[in-house]
């Protein structure tokens, strides 16, 4: 496993920069009062009011001048559209899948795919959960099973692919269910919930196997794939002096049907697909998308979004665009490690998450100490992050009771091709200065929460010792 810095130079940027977007600077006491009345919730301050936003790297990524170049050359028609066929050319040449179903974003596709594919009582396996694709398979119907392996879900552990699947997990499940009751694995790229985590190509290449002994479907949620090919380059033996192009392309190979945020990798403001090499998988899928999203052949997103998109799969695939963005997530990790910051390790993809748990000891995890740590975090410095703990894992369903992840986590997720490496410093800074007055930071709890998703309207307030 090669370590970063990478080879024995820095990395860098592979662009540079031709406009700029002026960001508000705000003052400690204009900050508390922000997060007060957006009830200690990141997703609920407004975004003017943030400095340095580490909310999401979706739909956040910086566009390059051809992209905004494409938006030009929108065919705006309502069917049929040029751009569409430009998009679909794109999956096929750069993913391998034949069939392309546009839709406004990544959790339309899982909605389309979910009820195509689960039935009531079904059980769907999944490299830990996600919260929309979870959703959609639970309104469906189905369960969701983690069979993630263990190594995933503890933040200290280094190994180099934490995404991997664990096969005893899953034949104890079809031991359990029977393999007719499971209709897919759903397999994400860089796992978000675990930290940005890779599954490696021999894992993925296994499941092949396995599930084709079982005639189990692989769906693979492709949000994160540029960065998981980057992590199989550095990591994975024999893949050193493949392409990035030349891994995602095998990755996809070896799965059936795919959904997309294309928020994430291909760098644009909105928009997602579905895509399958199944033909009639894809005529159910072209049927519902009429219904729930839009014609099949713009699902949801303008023409000239689709042409934007097109052009951002091709630069997501590109080794200097990927090295100098996981890059940039490696320098603040290593900052981060070098002060003692209790953080997930490796260092994902996307973002850094801060291990809320051991750095707040004193509030337990039912006052939601990742949620308190996020909003102390902006007070402190206008840096937005983001809570993945408790409050994100909702409740149970059969029991109402919270469900408690192991993890408790704040996570700073860097948009792409947006930040310096200056904006990298003071948030580290930031989070030092907190690490070391962490006794001051109070727990949370709910003044009003919504039925579903709940951490992104949820409301808070302190909990006064
Ligand atoms: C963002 C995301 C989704 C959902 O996509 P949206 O475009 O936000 O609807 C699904 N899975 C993963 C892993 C994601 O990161």
């Amino acid at each position: 496993m090669k370590s970063y810095p990478f080879e024995r130079r820095s990395w860098a940027e592979p662009y540079k920069i031709k406009m700029v977007e002026p960001i508000k600077m705000t003052d400690p006491a204009e900050r508390r009062a922000a997060i007060a009345e957006a009830g200690y919730n990141t997703f609920l301050l407004r975004s003017e009011d943030v400095y340095i936003d580490l909310l999401t790297d979706s739909g956040t990524g910086a566009m390059s001048d051809r992209q905004w170049a494409g938006l030009m050359m929108g065919d705006e028609a309502y069917a049929g559209s040029r751009n569409f066929h430009t998009l679909r050319d794109a999956v096929e040449r750069h993913y391998g899948y034949r069939y392309t179903v546009p839709t406004h974003q990544g959790r339309g596709a899982e909605h389309l795919l979910s009820k195509l594919l689960i039935q009531s009582g079904d059980h769907i396996p999944g490299n830990m959960y996600f919260t929309t694709t979870r959703l959609h398979q639970e309104l469906a119907g189905g369960v969701f099973v983690d069979v993630v392996i263990d190594e995933a879900h503890d933040p200290a552990n280094t190994h180099p692919f934490k995404g991997n699947v664990d096969f005893d997990k899953l034949d104890a499940l079809v031991a359990e269910v029977g393999a007719d009751r499971i209709p897919y694995v759903c397999i994400a790229t860089c796992v978000n919930m675990a930290g940005g985590q890779p599954i490696s190509l021999q894992n993925l290449t296994a499941l092949r196997r396995w599930c084709d002994q079982h005639r189990i479907m692989i769906v693979h949620d492709m949000t994160r794939l540029a960065e998981n090919c980057y992590f199989i380059q550095q990591r994975e033996p024999g893949q050193e002096s493949r392409s990035i192009a030349e891994i995602a392309y095998d990755i996809c190979k070896l799965t059936d049907a795919a959904t997309m945020s294309a928020k994430k990798d291909p760098m644009v403001n909105i928009g997602g697909f579905l895509a399958m090499n199944d033909e009639q998988l894809y005529d159910k899928a072209c049927n519902l998308a009429v219904i729930y999203e839009g014609l099949h052949t713009y699902g949801g997103m303008a023409g000239r979004d689709m042409e934007a998109l097109a052009i951002g799969i091709t630069e997501s695939l590109h080794d200097n665009h990927i090295k100098a963005r996981v890059g940039q997530v490696a320098y603040l990790g290593d900052l981060l490690n070098r002060s003692g910051v209790p953080i997930v390790q490796p260092t994902g993809g996307h973002a850094v998450f801060l291990n809320a748990r051991a750095i707040l000891r004193h509030i337990p995890q039912e006052h939601y100490p990742a949620q308190a740590l996020a909003a102390a975090l902006y007070a402190d410095s206008g840096v937005r992050s983001m809570e993945r703990g408790a409050v994100s894992a909702g409740r149970d369903p059969k029991t109402g009771r919270d469900r408690m992840p192991k993890m408790e986590l704040v996570r700073l997720t860097i948009p792409r091709r947006v930040y310096t490496q200056a904006h990298m410093d003071v948030v580290a800074e930031s989070v030092v200065d907190l690490y070391h007055h962490a006794e001051k930071i109070k727990g949370l709890r709910f003044t009003y929460e919504p039925e579903m998703l709940r951490f992104f309207r949820g409301r808070f307030e302190p909990i006064e010792p």
